[in-house]
């Protein structure tokens, strides 16, 4: 029988036992974790993102604030606002949502940001720790696709693990991350030469490559793991992932679905991400 890694399931349990530490603290009388997050312009899809995060922090009890700014607003007015919340001692998280007008330097921005309340993981500094060992902050979906298959208990020790896509959201960092964990990576793209005898040898099969139900039966090793990254509308609108779901179904051993598989794992990472950064501050750090 196919183990479906219900990453919606998950989420929800870890956003639970968040709400209730948050509760608490309350109690106790601490401050509450702040998450920050920073839209620019009118993009829609930017928009759908900001306001799904803002309803998770809502509901786990943080002091959630969207800085609303406009589309022409000047690159050093942008890194002047996130200074003033890398200074403020009340604010825990600081993200801004990309991507960014033209005229705005994406690298400067996510330099400007504090590493130690980088939640979203891209910093210069956190990519870099992750290279070398741990960072104080990881980029939420590669760490979501970790978590979710540690609670299935998938051993990644000495497995082959086959990436499809290079992005430096999810193909770059989840490499380091799958060495963190023993396991034996290669990564592939674009210019990869025959993908099949790639994706065939694979033992856990990651599709991060934004091309509906791309994978299917033939790409994927019985017995597999898969997992599905892809987040596309197909032509009849529906949201669907980069592996044709059903197809591969049958063949592989776990597999997560789309919609209620990595998504909600990547929000909540974040949400997790400015908890700890607020138990450092509290003094209250879990083990
Ligand atoms: P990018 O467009 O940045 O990267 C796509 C990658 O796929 C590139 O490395 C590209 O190769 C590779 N690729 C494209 N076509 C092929 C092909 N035919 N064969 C092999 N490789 C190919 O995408 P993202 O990493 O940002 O996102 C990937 C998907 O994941 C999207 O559907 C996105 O919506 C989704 N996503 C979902 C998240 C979630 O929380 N569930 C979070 C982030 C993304 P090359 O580098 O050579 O161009």
């Amino acid at each position: 029988m196919t183990v479906i890694l219900d990453g919606k399931a998950l989420a929800n349990k870890m956003q639970e036992d968040l709400a209730n530490e948050v509760t608490e603290w309350k109690n106790k009388g601490y401050r509450i974790p702040t998450l920050v997050v920073i839209l620019i312009g009118e993009d829609s899809a930017s928009k759908v993102y900001v306001k799904n995060k803002e309803k998770s922090a809502q509901k786990i009890g943080f002091n959630s604030i969207v800085r609303r700014l406009d589309i022409t607003i000047k690159e050093e007015d942008l890194l002047s606002i996130i200074e003033s919340y890398n200074q403020d001692d009340s604010v825990d998280g600081i993200l801004v949502q990309l991507p960014l007008p033209k005229h705005i330097d994406e690298e400067k921005v996510l330099l400007a940001i504090d590493p130690r309340k980088d939640v979203d993981g891209f910093h210069p500094l956190n990519v870099g720790k992750l290279f070398v060992g741990d960072p104080d902050m990881h980029p939420c979906t590669p760490y979501g696709i970790i978590t979710l298959l540690k609670e299935h208990n998938i051993q990644l020790a000495g497995k082959k693990v086959v990436i499809i896509g290079r992005s430096n959201i999810v193909g770059k960092p989840l490499i380091h991350m799958m060495l963190n964990e023993d396991a034996t990576v290669t990564i592939a793209h674009s210019k990869t030469k025959n993908l099949k005898n790639e994706t065939l040898t694979a033992d856990v099969l990651v599709a991060a490559i934004g091309q509906a139900e791309f994978i299917t039966s033939d790409y994927v090793k019985e017995g597999a793991v898969v997992v599905d990254v892809g987040m596309n509308r197909n032509s009849e609108g529906k949201l669907v992932g980069d592996v044709d779901y059903q197809d591969v179904l049958p063949k592989v051993s776990a597999i997560t679905p789309v919609p209620g598989g990595v998504g909600p794992m990547t929000i909540t990472m974040l949400m997790e991400q400015t908890m700890n950064q607020g138990r450092k501050y509290c003094g209250e750090e879990k083990e």
